[in-house]
């Protein structure tokens, strides 16, 4: 778990849910939930909210937890700044699960900051538990912080092996906000390259552990909280048990050592 800086706990690794539509994201929630997940990570933008929303009612309803177990991240996109408040009360219809544990600014953009201040405001009346921002680097996140009142609890922005920036990375999480990785596994179109890096394979093999299991937990032991995505049963399980073993200093530093500043996305 990562304490954030409003005093609330997140578990360090969560479902990413960008590629689940439909049916598909529903049966992926409920299988992460049964696996012991207990973070979700959506956004206006996957147009799946409603379907995560019926996953975390089915998981209560069925017993497997309470609705406080469950952490569910949303976002607002940019074209949505200049109408937060309907936005805001979108989101909260069609998750229907209560409150938003956690609400993103998804990429700066104008009028970010006033959308921002009326998220503030959901905060304060209990609907949203916590804000936190997405693809902010260090120029983008200071200049916010200095614009705004209550500071962002985490920044969610694209690390893996190929592409860490570790320099924002320290720097986020030096102003006492939370790091998070999208595309921790590299995203779409990219697996065949990172699951096959010598190096990765060699380490995986001497732990008995998958490449993904490798990236993840280099990433948590980063300090930074993942969100793999699938709707794999096996690998939905498989990402998530990586609590079992550790990556020594070596490993870690060999790792580190595979940057390559390779974004894989143009945000
Ligand atoms: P990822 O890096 O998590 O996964 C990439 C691919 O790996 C997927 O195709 C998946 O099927 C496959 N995979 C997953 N587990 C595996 C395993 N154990 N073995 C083999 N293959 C496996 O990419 P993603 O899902 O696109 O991104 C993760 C999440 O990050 C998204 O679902 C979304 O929630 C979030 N995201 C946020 C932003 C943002 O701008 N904030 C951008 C992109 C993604």
């Amino acid at each position: 778990m990562k304490k954030l800086n409003n005093g609330m706990s997140v578990p360090m690794v969560g479902l990413g849910t960008y590629a689940l539509k439909g049916e598909t994201c529903v049966r992926s929630v409920l299988e992460a939930i049964r696996a012991g997940y207990r973070l979700i990570d959506t956004a206006h933008m996957y147009g799946n909210e409603r379907e995560v929303g019926v996953a975390v009612r089915k998981a209560v309803d069925e017993g497997l937890v309470s609705r406080e177990d469950v952490l569910v991240i949303t976002k607002l996109y940019p074209n949505q700044f200049d109408q937060a408040r309907k936005a805001a009360d979108l989101a909260l219809d069609r998750l229907d699960i209560g409150h938003i544990d956690m609400m993103l600014l998804h990429h700066p953009g104008p009028g970010d900051v006033a959308a921002y201040g009326i998220l503030e405001e959901y905060v304060a009346s209990g609907r949203i538990r916590a804000l936190g921002l997405s693809n902010y680097y260090i120029r983008e996140l200071d200049d916010f912080m200095g614009r705004v009142a209550l500071p962002p609890a985490l920044v969610q922005n694209e690390i893996h092996p190929y592409y860490q920036d570790a320099g924002v990375t320290r720097h986020i999480l030096s102003r006492g906000v939370a790091v998070q990785a999208w595309y921790p596994l590299g995203g779409r179109g990219h697996q065949k390259a990172l699951f096959g890096d010598p190096v990765i394979l060699r380490i995986a093999r001497a732990h008995g552990k998958s490449p993904a299991q490798v990236m993840l937990r280099w990433n948590i032991q980063n300090d930074v909280i993942v969100i793999p995505g699938s709707s794999n049963p096996d690998h939905i399980r498989e990402n998530i048990s990586i609590f079992d073993f550790s990556l020594s200093e070596a490993d870690m530093r060999d790792i580190a050592a595979l940057n390559r500043d390779e974004k894989h996305d143009w945000y």
